[in-house]
């Protein structure tokens, strides 16, 4: 026999190491060596063995004690000391969850690494589609066109040629597992893993449908009609019940989820169901008052603007806003916001008039301004 290893050794602690760390270590070993996930490599199953050996002495008191007194002498049961006691049984569940867990829809088709699961619901799937803003104010009829996993219909989902019920596995006898004894030289180890004959599935198909090769399952294209109601905004989600995947075991079909995007739009913004934009005016409207034209969603709105309008002043449309989803004819308002621009590229004859009408004005024409310069006379008179 050829000479042990150190057990703090094989697990990579310290010594002085507690529980937690020894079984934290333990794990860590057991998982990357387990035999079933690396079937067929020898080196891998003696460092499992090995690992396991180091953990069940060091993970009792006593036993970890006469070792760490005695060497493995003071734990080799044929030194005297009556071995171990009791079985060893490492469940290949836990492992494979905690190796996979997280990574979400593991475990799909011909995947079942643990005990036979009950009904499973299909996996939810996700859609990301992007409308125009006028879509999504308005609503639209779109298709769509998903790849997805969806029951064979060749087999009705079964997975056989003639649409029978799968056959309960003879070798775990439908639990889907099996479990291990071993005879070591430390007593009796067991294992609970995946039933090799049926990968964990508990039924054994022994004339597969040809089509899917009798997982029941096949990829396929759907086309799908969505309808889009009116008033959806960004980010907001429409659910197509019963579009996801297929379930397992008799398990009803997860849903499609749809995600809403929106393009932007190049006059209006929206804010809920208030639609935004600008609307430029010249400073002679302002000053004078005009009937000015404002995009809306409908179309253009005539708007009578008031003599002394200032630049940056906001209006409302009552309800020319995008259409509350739902709920017929109620509808968001419509905020404009004008947007002063100052004349450029004055001809001589322009700037004289402008001129001749500047001698004109007052304190009367610009109260802002006139308060302006009182405050400011105000700093240095004090
Ligand atoms: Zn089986
Ligand atoms: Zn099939």
């Amino acid at each position: 026999m050829a000479e042990k290893r150190d057990y703090y050794e094989v697990l990579g602690v310290d010594k002085n190491a507690d529980e937690q760390q020894i079984k934290k270590a333990y794990w860590k070993l057991a998982k990357k060596y387990h035999p079933d996930v690396n079937p067929g490599d020898k080196a891998a199953e003696e460092s499992f063995k090995e690992a396991n050996e180091a953990y069940e002495v060091l993970s009792d008191k006593e036993k970890r004690q006469r070792y760490d007194t005695m060497g493995h002498a003071g734990v080799d049961p044929s030194a005297g000391f009556g071995g171990f006691q009791g079985g060893f049984n490492l469940d290949l569940d836990d492992l494979f969850s905690s190796i996979f867990g997280g990574f979400g829809g593991f475990g799909g088709y011909g995947t079942q690494t643990g005990r036979r699961q009950g009904p499973a619901r299909g996996a939810n799937l996700r859609y990301r589609m992007n409308l125009d803003f006028m879509e999504a104010a308005f609503g639209t009829e779109r298709e769509i066109t998903i790849r997805k996993n969806d029951r064979c219909q060749t087999c009705d989902g079964q997975g056989t040629a003639d649409k029978s019920k799968p056959a309960t596995c003879g070798t775990c006898h439908g639990t889907g597992q099996v479990q291990t004894r071993q005879q070591t030289m430390f007593g009796q180890m067991m294992t609970t893993r995946p039933c090799p004959e049926c990968h964990g599935a508990g039924t054994k198909i022994t004339n597969p449908c040809s089509d899917c090769g009798g997982s029941g399952i096949k990829e396929k294209t759907k086309r799908l009609q969505v309808t889009v109601p009116a008033g959806i905004n960004e980010g907001e989600m429409l659910t197509l019940r019963g579009e996801g995947e297929p379930g397992q075991n008799g398990g009803s079909y997860g849903d499609l989820y749809i995600e809403i995007g929106i393009r932007p739009h190049p006059v209006f913004t929206r804010l809920g169901y208030t639609t935004m934009c600008d609307v430029p005016i010249t400073f002679v409207q302002a000053a004078v008052g005009a009937e000015i034209s404002v995009p809306t969603i409908d179309g253009t709105e005539t708007f009578k603007l008031r003599e002394g309008t200032q630049p940056g002043e906001q209006f409302v449309l009552k309800n020319k806003g995008i259409p509350v989803i739902g709920r017929q004819n109620q509808r968001g308002d419509h905020r404009f916001t004008v947007t002063l621009e100052v004349p450029k590229r004055l001809n001589s004859q322009q700037k004289d008039m402008l001129k001749a009408f500047e001698e004109t004005t007052s304190d009367e024409n610009y109260q802002m301004r006139k308060s302006f310069i009182d405050k400011v006379k105000g700093i240095f008179t004090k």
